[in-house]
């Protein structure tokens, strides 16, 4: 009789975790070149690209085209040349010796090459109040919870193109979104400012920082800090979006291989991390660019990088 508690066992050339744009680009390119990808989804199919309601400026798009469709699009194409795109999730990995192991939910898999792209994460407030009513009016992306906010009065925290874009969004939901920034001006781009002062549904609270959100079983106000004069204040609201960053997805990672301050993976030219065989691309080794092209086009490398290396393993250079 078979044993019930066997660990099942995977073993592949390369394995790619995160199915974000640069994950299935790193699957699509890898699959082309016969080395029979299979890709751990993670928590978040198609990764963070897929809930903004449209990408205005992926190239081929010039209509735009939604998130969701998009990452559907480029499942769709990896698996067109035999990529596996597998439900799972890693919860430990070992890669101080190959092949690398990463134990999932129910599986353990080994590959001799491992491509992270692993995205990050919102950045939170840190601030009573935030945790306790996430989902109660706490949210991080409108185009989920725009919806839900008909006709009331809500804030947007962060000075960014991500605070800009989204709260932009949010106007057509929302009678009113304030923006609260820490400065007396934006970092979103040009374009961005423009609309965003232009709509006369966006207010702004300069200089100000939330130190507090406040309500019983939903979001009824949030407490507010002037960093100039120090002066507090209360402001009723509906909903407080923070957009405020971003933190890679790294934790699993930490001690196996180089990460920035910030706890980015380091990679360098060739996409190749501090252990090699080891890539990384997208979001979780790119703390600048965070586009959709741009992770796409890390994954597509990383991709070609790993081909080469697993290429020179079987000659046994
Ligand atoms: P970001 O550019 O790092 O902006 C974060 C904003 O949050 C900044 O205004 C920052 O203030 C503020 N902030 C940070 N920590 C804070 C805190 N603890 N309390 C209060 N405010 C805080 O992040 P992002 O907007 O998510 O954008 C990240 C990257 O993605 C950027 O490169 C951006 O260009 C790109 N992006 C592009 C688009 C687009 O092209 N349409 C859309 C979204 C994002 P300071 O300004 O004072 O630092």
């Amino acid at each position: 009789m078979a044993n019930t508690n066997e660990t099942k066992i995977e073993e592949r050339k390369l394995i790619i975790i995160g199915s974000g744009p640069a994950g299935l680009s790193a699957a699509l390119y890898a699959a082309r070149a016969d080395v029979d990808p299979l890709v751990l989804t993670g928590m978040t199919l198609h990764g963070q690209a897929s809930i903004t309601s449209t990408i205005d400026n992926y190239p081929g798009f010039p209509e735009g085209i939604g998130g969701a469709d998009l990452g559907q699009l480029f499942q769709t194409h990896a698996e067109r040349f035999g990529a596996q795109i597998e439900m799972n999730q890693a919860t430990s990995v070992d890669f101080s010796q190959r092949p690398f192991v990463i134990q999932a939910y129910d599986k353990t898999y080994k590959a001799n090459s491992v491509i992270i792209s692993t995205g990050a994460d919102h950045r939170k407030l840190d601030v009573p109040g935030e945790k306790e009513l996430t989902g109660r009016g706490v949210s991080y992306c409108g185009t989920c919870d725009g919806w839900f906010f008909k006709e009331k009065d809500i804030v947007v925290v962060g000075g960014g193109d991500a605070a800009i874009e989204e709260g932009l969004f949010l106007t057509r939901f929302a009678n009113s979104v304030t923006v609260i920034h820490r400065r007396d001006e934006l970092r979103a781009g040009a374009i961005l400012q423009k609309h965003a002062f232009a709509n006369p549904k966006m207010k702004f609270i300069w200089d100000t920082v939330v130190t507090e959100i406040l309500g019983e079983n939903a979001v009824q106000s949030v407490r507010l800090k002037n960093v100039r004069t120090g002066e507090e204040s209360i402001n009723e609201t509906d909903g407080v979006f923070i957009f405020i960053g971003h933190t890679p997805n790294t934790e699993l990672f930490a001690g196996q291989l180089e990460l920035d301050q910030e706890g980015y993976i380091v990679i360098d030219k060739n996409m190749e991390t501090s252990v090699p065989g080891l890539f990384a691309a997208g979001e979780v080794a790119d703390p600048d660019f965070r586009q959709v092209i741009t992770s796409a086009g890390m994954g597509a490398a990383a991709a070609i990088q790993a081909t080469r290396y697993l290429e020179r393993l079987e000659e046994g250079d």
